[in-house]
Parts: C-alpha cells; structure tokens; sequence
C-alpha cells in the first residue's frame, strides 16, 4: 500500500546522501519533497505540516554537529525515522485484557470496513495465545452478517454466539447482553463482539453501538477502517470518536493500492493507537500494527522483524533442531530439507507478501510482483516426485530418472534439470559457507528457502564465495535489524 511513498522518500533520501556537505538548503529541499510525497500518499494535512516543521527545527539543530555529509544525511534519516514512529503512534499497544474476565472486545465501524472478517482473525489470534475466545454476532443488519461469522468462527474454531437470524431481524444489545452472560457462565475469557455498520455514517449506527457499549462494557472499543477509503477514513474516525468512542484503531486492506497516508494521520489525529493491521481477506493477512516496523518499511528498510516472526511460527520446532543439527554436523542440505522449507514456505502465506518485508523491496518492486505463487507448488510437486534416495543424493538423477520425475509431476525435463541445477548450486554455496565457519543455524535455515530455489526471482551470489560479513550499519534501525538477525 505504501509503494509509492515509500519509493519518493527513499529517492529523497539518496538524493540527500549524494550531496556531500549539508546546507540549510539542502534540508528545505528535503523536507518539501518529504512534504509532497506525504501529501500525495493523503496523509492529512495538518499532520503533513507540523510534522515537517518538526524534521525541519531537528535536522537544523543536528547539522552543525556533525562533519560529514553522510553522517548529516543519516541524522535526518533518523530524525525522521522516529517523528514517522511517533505520528504511527510511538509505541505498539496490546489489548488490555479485564482483570475478572472475560476481556469484551467491541468492533466498531463502517459497513465493508471488514469488521466481521476481522472477528475471525482477532479470534484466532487470541484462540492460538491459550485464549478462549466468544464470537458475538451482533450485526443483525447486514443481509449474510451472521452466517459469514458463523462460517469465520467454524474455520477458526471458535464458537459463535448467534441466536438471531440477523438480515434486519433481532435485537443487537439484547444479543450482546445475553452473550456476555453466556460467555461468564461457560468461562470463556474473551468475547469479541461483531456490530453492525452503515455505508455512511448515522445517527441510527451511532446509537446502536453506543447501546451496545453501554450493555456489555467493553474493556476495548476497536474502531475498523478500511484504508483504502482516503480521507473519509479520517472524517469516519473523527464522527465514531465523537458518536461511541473508541480505544484502537485496526486498519484494514492495507493490500490495496490506494494511497493509504489518510489512515496512517489517525492515530495523530484521534490520539488513540493504531493497535491491529490486516492485509487481506485470509486469516493469516492480520498483525500487531508495530509503528515502528510500518516506518521501517515506508522507509525502504523492510520489516524483518515480522519476517522472522512469522517464519518461527510457520517453521516447525523440530524440524528447524534437526536442520541445525545436520548442519552442525556437517551434513549436507539436501532435497528432503528443502522440501519440508517448501512446506514451512508455503504455511507462511504469500511469498510476494513476504518477499516485500525485505530491505530495499521497493527495488525489486517488479520481480516481487511477478513472483509466480504457484511455482513454489510446482516445485514442490518435482521434489515430491523423486524417491527418499533421489532427494539424499541428487548425484544419481540419470536422464531416465529426471524423464520420470518429469512426468509424475507433470512438468518438463528442463524443470527437474533446472531446480537440481539451482538446487546444487545452493548446496554449493552453503558448503563454502560452513567451510568459512561463520554460518549460524539461522543463515543454514534461511539458505533453503531461498526465493530462487522456488522459481521466480533467482537466488543471489549464486555459486559465489558468501560475502564478506558487513560491517555494522550506522542507522540505527538497521542495526538493530542486523543485530536481531
Ligand atoms: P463488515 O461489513 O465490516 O463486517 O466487513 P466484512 O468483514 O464483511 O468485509 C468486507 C469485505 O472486505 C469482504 O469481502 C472481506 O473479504 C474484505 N476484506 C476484509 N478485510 C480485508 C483486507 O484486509 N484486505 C482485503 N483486500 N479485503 C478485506
């Protein structure tokens, strides 16, 4: 979503560090086309400004300190590196959770915000915490709400609590109230409650919800907007401040292509914390909003503490010590650990997805678009076709067998000539890698989910010597991702 903005702030910032010896100038020039990039992404305007103002006085006060040019254009890197933190929010908050349980969670917002999709998600989140989570299907408006949780609550296993029809008939405070007193008497922790909203905000949807807050008393009032609506984000958010009165914000389809600065101004503007983020209309499409990770990657420096998170959770624990321990061992990686990356790969969820939390993905913008999704299925289906000694011991694929394997997986020869082909050369490399005795297990995992080994985009430093281990960065960000790594 944030391509675009991330794409001009990163051509700023080259611009800046190619410059040599900062001038006051120079930072005018910064900040205005700092300036134009947030506006063109929508981000509101008086949040634009005072924002400006504040990297303008910063990085006037910062240059007289520092002898380089290269240290200057770090220092307002930095600088507004943490002003976007704080306009994101500063730092992430959680739910917090009811001291008698259970925790009630009221979603609030407009129609198609993606509210009850979001249930589902929340529920499974917290579901896979140890939580106990409640469905509550309390839009009874929307023609399908209820059923479409009960669908999202089957899916994620969570139970649903749904004794009205919904499409226009029961009443929403009466349901919520009920379920509340369900949820005590059967101990459930949590109660995650789905409202209805209208296409445009009203004075009826207003009052439902408040009535609502006002039966259950939620310890959280989640307020849902769907990103991708520009500027009515803000003035929606602004009536719903007014109108119920909310605690977080979730921000929804952060997927689309829209300019989503508009929703990033919220939690300035309303003051209250953007707390969760979805991606997608998948389950897995759905996170933590850490601002600090969101201006990472609006700052092209990618997200990959997200990244590892989410391979540890897809990455299974005995799989990962038995990789380490091969590699420990000095074994070799073979087509039988790359499949189960495969597998581990494809729980992830989207490649390009992932592909774009790496540092610098705005360069390779148009590669991670064309990442071929299916390719990891197909080369999955090659692997899966050869026997458990063809995957020991690649060495033995005689043309027959390629021709074999080609078929059973329904692909060419030059497919099953081409993945072994990479797939040596990967093995190569982490053979030259150990010898240079500074591979931790983490890299030796990381080497088999390789995007090139997959198809699409291939595998860099193919073949090659590994590189030199760099040097710490400077920016800070950076290297704490270095570090984390
Ligand atoms: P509600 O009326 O607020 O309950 O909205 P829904 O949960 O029914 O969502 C409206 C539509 O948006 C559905 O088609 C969802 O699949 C879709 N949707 C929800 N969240 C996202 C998201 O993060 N990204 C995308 N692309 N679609 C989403």
């Amino acid at each position: 979503m944030f391509d675009s903005l991330s794409a001009k702030l990163t051509g700023a910032f080259s611009s800046l560090r190619s410059r040599g010896k900062l001038s006051s100038a120079d930072i005018e020039n910064t900040c205005a086309d700092i300036r134009n990039a947030l506006l063109e992404s929508d981000v509101a305007l008086s949040v634009v400004d005072s924002f400006i103002d504040l990297i303008r006085v910063k990085s006037l006060a910062a240059l007289p300190n520092l002898q380089s040019g290269t240290n200057q254009a770090q220092a307002i890197f930095e600088i507004v590196n943490s002003e976007l933190v704080e306009i994101l929010g500063g730092a992430a908050r959680r739910i917090r959770f009811a001291k008698n349980p259970p925790t009630v969670i009221l979603l609030a917002g407009l129609q198609g915000a993606g509210k009850t999709t979001l249930a589902g998600k929340l529920a499974k989140f917290y579901l896979d915490q140890g939580n106990t989570p409640l469905l509550v299907a309390s839009d009874l408006q929307r023609p399908n709400a209820v059923t479409q949780l009960q669908v999202v609550g089957e899916s994620v296993g969570v139970p649903v609590f749904a004794p009205e029809p919904g499409n226009g008939v029961g009443n929403p405070v009466k349901v919520a109230e009920q379920a509340l007193a369900f949820a005590k008497s059967k101990l459930y922790n949590m109660v995650i409650v789905d409202t209805a909203g209208r296409l445009g905000v009203d004075a009826d949807l207003m009052q439902q919800a408040s009535d609502i807050r006002d039966a259950v008393k939620p310890d959280e009032i989640l307020f849902v907007v769907d990103a991708m609506i520009g500027q009515d984000s803000i003035r929606t958010a602004q009536a719903f401040q007014d109108g119920v009165g909310f605690d977080g914000v979730v921000l929804t389809k952060l997927d689309g292509d829209a300019r989503g600065g508009a929703a990033l101004s919220i939690a300035k503007l309303t003051g209250k914390p953007i707390m969760f983020s979805s991606s997608g209309e998948k389950l897995t499409d759905f996170d933590i909003f850490y601002p600090e990770r969101m201006a990472s990657r609006i700052l092209g420096m990618g997200d990959v503490a997200t990244l590892a998170e989410q391979a540890k959770k897809a990455l299974d624990g005995d799989s990962t010590a038995k990789l380490e321990e091969k590699f420990a061992r000095g074994d070799d990686f073979t087509l039988e650990d790359f499949l189960e990356q495969l597998e581990a790969m494809s729980k992830m969820g989207s490649m390009s997805k992932l592909l774009g939390m790496l540092p610098g993905a705005g360069a390779m913008k148009k590669q991670i678009e064309n990442f071929d999704e299916s390719e990891i299925v197909r080369t999955k289906s090659i692997v899966q076709s050869m026997t458990p000694l063809e995957r020991r011991d690649p060495k033995v694929l005689n043309g027959s067998r390629r021709a074999r394997i080609a078929l059973g997986a329904g692909r060419k020869v030059q497919d099953v000539n081409s993945l072994v082909d990479k797939f040596a050369a990967a093995q190569k490399m982490m053979r030259q890698m150990r010898k240079g005795g500074a591979v931790p297990p983490a890299v030796a995992q990381s080497m088999g989910m390789r995007p090139g080994l997959g198809g699409g985009i291939s595998a860099p430093n193919k073949g090659q010597a590994p590189a030199k281990k760099k040097s710490k960065s400077g920016n800070p960000a950076k290297r704490a991702a270095e570090e984390r790594g």
